[in-house]
């Protein structure tokens, strides 16, 4: 009888970091519709076509529901028990032999805080090593770097209201109206409705670059140099904040000078942006009544990633829009949970809270709490895990929650790395690409399966409730996570992720106050949280997280993008479709979705398609130094000469677009520059 009965459920959106929370309706395991609400304190009524729709894939038949144990080529199915007890014996015995450094860990922003708690925990306590990094390394741990070292919090400046209700919004090399639709329709909204001003920097001409007041386009990546030259052209005019920079910032002289290069001339000629639209930029900043500036994977997949979040924010402080409502910095995070991953520890450096693993204070209170020595060293992110495979020095992983075999760049050099662990465990919803080099296969349940929380964007912290019972034998990660734990000796008895929650807020100050009952329904609580509830809707309206109190502007130099052989002629860029989810290991088991959007193509210009003799639907292979795919093509002038765009969601292995892609990286991050890529066509 309670199959039958139809019941509704809060929940939060997993297909974006905008975090929208609606209340889903079931029939037994049937997923009736999504229902907004005007309670939900980001979207309201409003959602994307992913979250209206994008469910069906947590009945899809594809679904993981058994553990699976490896023998030889093969897997076979196993009991819950055998699964667990193995993973327990083989890391036991790797530990023994090789020591806790020997593994490695890597968490999803897909997976709720608690379960990013949890797995740090394990890495750290049960297992003894730092070794722990999450997906957030492939896209924002740059826009975190830059923030950290300028302004203290590596989160948003504010809300999604502060975003809308900007004066100017500058929008770089980001693609809202695709993958962060419902705040891309609140800056359409505020610029239809309210007449506020919207600049769109980016190579391509997105929906958003259409309906801006000012379309830059720079070569590709050369952010750093424009932003550099309007900030100098902004302070040769005279037009910076004084009394903000002398009460609030340090370094303004020696960032001064730091810029002296980046002349207008000098910036037209490194970004092909006219010397008019530079000084247009300069002047609107002037002129508006606060300045919001957006950034995401245009950005943060180069090279010089955490150098141009940088200058990203030194051109905040230096006009003075930091601390005050509708203004700062707002890197807009891709995965619904990327935020929260990276606060709740999964990360080399940090415990939960941005707390670094080499302070003694900090590590002596978590010894206290967890009864454990821990170690003082910082750990090794994703890209030092496959380095330390290839050297033979990391021996086993545990991946939870990411298909790393696709999502990761040069992914043919990802694979062949997997391939070399000694043992390897997937916990995941699917049978990924990245499950089959795996010798223990875990069944995980997706969001409408557990409760926890998720941190969206703007920095804030929200419960989702089950709606339905696991599939098959599927588990919650943080149940599976607790069970693993107890077989290696951690002796964990949380009931529930709202105890896994309390452990957090009481050992990092940054959650203090955070609580399942002040999470209740559609409540939430935007980080720092002081233990008295009260939560931070807009940072640094008193101060800095520094010492003294003060901002830092922080001088950066532009790094150039990597050089290719000059054979490899195309420019590859790459972003998310509307219609899915990253690489698609959710929407595409998703027949409406999949319906709209079957697959992915390659977008080429009107000139570059009439030289090479190619039009819509022509299908070509794409090569570059890392690999090779065919795609068809979709002739646009949404791309310019010699540059091109591939979705990055896939059906099959001969269309992904990380086959593509290089090992390269940011310097300070290691962040794949997946936006440096170049290729050469040829048409089939
Ligand atoms: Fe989900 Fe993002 Fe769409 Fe909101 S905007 S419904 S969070 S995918």
């Amino acid at each position: 009888l309670r199959a039958t009965r139809t019941k509704k459920t809060k929940t939060v959106c997993t297909f974006c970091g905008v975090g929208c929370t609606f209340e889903v309706w079931t029939k037994g395991r049937k997923v009736l519709k999504i229902e907004p609400t005007p309670d939900a304190p980001v979207n309201g009524i409003s959602t994307c076509v992913k979250g209206k729709f994008g469910w069906d894939f947590v009945n899809s038949e594809d679904r993981l529901t058994k553990p699976l144990i490896r023998k030889g080529d093969e897997f076979h199915e196993a009991t819950w028990d055998e699964a667990l007890n193995l993973i327990a014996s083989k890391f036991k015995e790797i530990k023994e032999r090789d020591g806790a450094d020997a593994f490695g860990f890597i968490s999803s922003s897909k997976c709720t805080n608690e379960e990013n708690y949890l797995l740090q925990k394990l890495a750290r306590s049960v297992i003894g090593t730092n070794n722990i990094d999450n997906c957030s390394r492939y896209c924002q741990s740059p826009a975190t770097t830059g923030l950290f070292r300028t302004v203290g919090y590596g989160g948003d400046a504010g809300t999604i209201y502060d975003m809308a209700g900007a004066g100017l919004g500058i929008i770089v090399g980001a693609n809202p109206a695709e993958a962060h639709p419902v705040i891309a329709t609140r800056l359409k909204r505020a610029r239809k409705v309210n007449g506020r001003k919207l600049i769109v920097a980016d190579l391509r001409k997105n929906e958003m670059a259409e309906r801006s007041d000012l379309f830059l386009r720079p070569a590709p990546g050369t952010d750093h140099v424009w932003l550099s030259a309007v900030t100098k052209y902004i302070i040769d005019q005279g037009w910076h904040d004084v009394a903000f920079l002398h009460n609030r910032v340090n370094g303004f002289e020696e960032y001064k000078k730091s810029i002296e290069k980046y002349t207008l001339d000098y910036a037209e000629k490194t970004t092909r942006i006219p010397q008019e639209q530079l000084i247009e930029t300069a002047k609107m900043i002037h002129e508006a009544d606060g300045t919001a500036i957006f950034w995401a994977m245009g950005v943060t997949q180069h090279c010089g990633a955490s150098e141009t979040s940088t200058a990203i924010s030194n051109l905040l402080l230096v006009t003075g829009n930091f601390g005050r409502p509708n203004a700062g910095a707002f890197p807009l995070r891709g995965h619904n949970n990327v935020q929260g991953a990276c606060d709740f520890g999964t990360l080399p450096n940090f415990y939960p809270g941005y707390e670094l693993v080499t302070d003694d204070d900090v590590r002596e209170r978590y010894e206290k709490a967890w009864g454990v020595a821990l170690s003082p060293e910082k750990g090794l992110d994703n890209e030092g895990m496959l380095n330390a495979i290839n050297k033979g020095e990391l021996k086993a992983m545990f991946l939870m929650g990411e298909d790393m075999a696709w999502v990761d760049a040069n992914s043919n050099h990802v694979q062949s790395t997997l391939e070399k662990l000694e043992f390897f465990v997937v916990q995941d919803v699917f049978f990924t690409k990245t499950a089959q080099f795996a010798d223990v296969i875990l069944p995980a349940s997706p969001s409408l399966e557990k409760e926890g929380t998720f941190t969206n964007t703007e920095r804030r912290i929200q419960r989702l409730y089950q709606a339905l019972e696991p599939l098959g034998e599927s588990r919650p990660d943080w149940q599976i996570l607790i069970e693993l734990a107890n077989r290696l000796g951690g002796d964990w008895s949380y009931a529930s992720p709202a105890e896994v929650m309390a452990e957090s807020a009481s050992l990092a100050p940054l959650f203090a106050g955070v609580s399942y009952e002040r999470l209740e329904g559609f409540s939430s609580l935007l980080w720092p949280v002081q233990a008295d509830g009260t939560d931070t809707p807009l940072l640094y309206t008193e101060s800095f997280p520094f010492p003294d109190g003060k901002a830092r502007l922080t001088p950066t130099d532009w790094i150039p993008p990597v050089q290719m052989p000059e054979e490899y002629d195309l420019f590859l860029n790459n972003g998310r479709l509307l219609e899915h989810f990253h690489e698609g290991n959710m929407t595409n088991k998703s027949k409406g979705i999949m319906h709209k959007a079957p697959d992915t193509f390659v977008e080429i210009s009107p000139e570059l398609a009439k030289e090479r003799g190619v039009k819509d639907g022509s299908l070509v292979r794409l090569q570059s130094e890392y690999g090779a795919v065919k795609l068809r093509v979709v002739v646009t002038d949404r791309v310019q000469g010699k540059e091109i765009y591939v979705p990055m969601n896939s059906t099959s292995e001969i269309s992904a677009v990380n086959l593509l892609t290089s090992s390269h990286s940011d310097a300070t991050t290691n962040t794949p520059a997946y936006k440096e890529a170049k290729v050469k066509m040829q048409v089939l």
